[in-house]
């Protein structure tokens, strides 16, 4: 049997991200891109924009020919074109003409400004606009206003996103303006889940006595929706070696790229998860000085990262939040994979066992910052304090007694850290 160790959550943590990698590149079209890790830079092949254009309705004229125009003493310019945006026509200005342009239309050759509509005489409010045949125009611009030059933006080469780069709305308008139309991501980690314990029935059977419903599976598989893996159910394997053997043999017939187990990795006489891994080898089962969720299995299985969790709901998603979460991330290609924490000051007394300890809290802000309050009971089998939570409040481990107004940090489950 293979010998159990004692660990921080910190040094745990480190063992299993060691254990696992960054997953090979998948193309997607932009469509699917978004919340996706770039497995490879992009380079851009056009400049962005790509020709000169205007940034204004106005006229496209020559700087030179207003410089001492004035509300009192306007410019006069004939007008020799009308330039609407997706236009190609090409006009050339000479001194002392103008071409009406409208914004994102291409800057004739021979002009060098843009004058804005509003500081010229045409009366611009109306649907119907026609060609003026001369304008006058009442303030000086300076070459180059109201221009947006070719490659200000983007030059043909730049490498304009580098590999790992998270795909946020904001990239993904990026890569269409380029053309890019599918891109290379790091591709989404396939997580088999399986729940262990002769006493779980499935969400649509009914209970009979003894028996509870599998919510471990149900929760784990939206835990790993919402970090843009795939979850593969498995399904539920009686406390018999040969029934989770079964189940685990099918996960690596599935190819997976992570195997979360729940229940049967503590010291029950029926925690047959344990035998099974015992038996494979490679795998480590660890006392993780933490609470809740101290037994945690972790190794490699047939060559696949393996997590198995405690049964307790709580347990297991806690444990779940702090292991599997950022593996996951990890396997995906993030690089923030850490939940976004806040200092939260305390509001009620607290009592600790030494471990490290992750209570479920609700977090606000006041006068005093941000300030935190347990959600009630925090038995480990007590679902409703992790729905009421939008925080887990960390007691560091040696810590014994949390004073009111002691500032501790939050991690804030309910904030988006990284994956959309
Ligand atoms: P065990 O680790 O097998 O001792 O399970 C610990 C506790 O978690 C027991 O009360 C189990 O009934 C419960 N439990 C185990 N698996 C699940 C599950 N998939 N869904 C809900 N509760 C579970
Ligand atoms: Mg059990």
């Amino acid at each position: 049997m293979a010998k159990k160790e004692d660990l921080s959550v910190r040094e745990a943590l480190s063992l299993v991200l060691e254990k696992v990698e960054i997953l090979p590149a998948e193309e997607v079209s932009l469509l699917e891109a978004l919340g996706r890790v770039l497995a490879a830079a992009v380079v851009a092949t056009d400049d962005l924009p790509p020709f000169a254009n205007s940034a204004m309705d106005g006229y496209a004229i020559q700087a030179a020919d207003v410089t001492a125009a004035s509300q009192d003493a306007p410019a006069r310019l004939r007008v020799i074109a009308d330039i609407a945006a997706g236009s190609s026509l090409t006009v050339t200005l000479h001194s002392n003409t103008a071409a009406r342009i409208m914004t994102g239309a291409p800057l004739p050759p021979g002009a060098d400004a843009v004058i804005p509509v509003e500081d010229t005489d045409e009366p611009w409010r109306g649907v119907e606009r026609p060609l003026p045949e001369h304008i006058a125009v009442y303030r000086a611009v300076s070459a180059g206003d109201y221009v947006r030059y070719p490659g200000e933006d983007i030059r043909a080469g730049d490498a304009v996103l580098e590999e790992g780069k998270l795909l946020r709305p904001q990239e993904i308008g990026v890569l269409a303006s380029l053309g890019v139309g599918r891109v290379a991501v790091v591709r989404r980690p396939r997580v088999a889940i399986l729940a262990t314990g002769d006493e779980l029935v499935d969400v649509s059977d009914p209970l009979s006595p003894g028996k509870i419903r599998n919510s471990n599976s149900y929760a784990q598989a939206a835990q790993v929706t919402a970090l843009g893996g795939t979850p593969v159910l498995l399904g539920v394997a009686g406390d018999t070696e040969q029934a989770v053997r079964e189940k685990l043999a099918d996960a690596v017939r599935a190819k997976v790229d992570l195997i979360i187990s729940s229940a049967g990795v503590s010291v029950g006489a029926y925690d047959v998860v344990k035998a099974v891994l015992d038996d494979a080898g490679g795998i480590g089962f660890w006392r993780v000085r933490m609470r809740p969720g101290k037994p945690l299995a972790f190794g490699m299985f047939h060559g696949i990262p393996y997590l198995g969790m405690p049964g307790n709901p709580v347990s297991a998603m806690v444990s779940f939040e702090t292991f599997a979460r950022p593996a996951i991330l990890k396997m995906g290609g993030y690089e923030n994979l850490a939940r976004p924490s806040v200092q939260a000051v305390v509001l009620e007394a607290i009592r600790s066992d030494g471990r490290e300890s992750y209570l479920r809290a609700i977090v606000t802000r006041d006068e005093r910052g941000y300030v935190a309050r347990t959600t009630g009971g925090q038995g480990s089998h007590m679902m409703t304090s992790l729905v009421k939570a939008n925080a887990l409040l960390v007691v560091p481990e040696g810590v014994k007694e949390v004073a009111v107004g002691t500032v501790l940090t939050a991690l804030m489950i309910d904030w988006l850290g990284g994956v959309f």
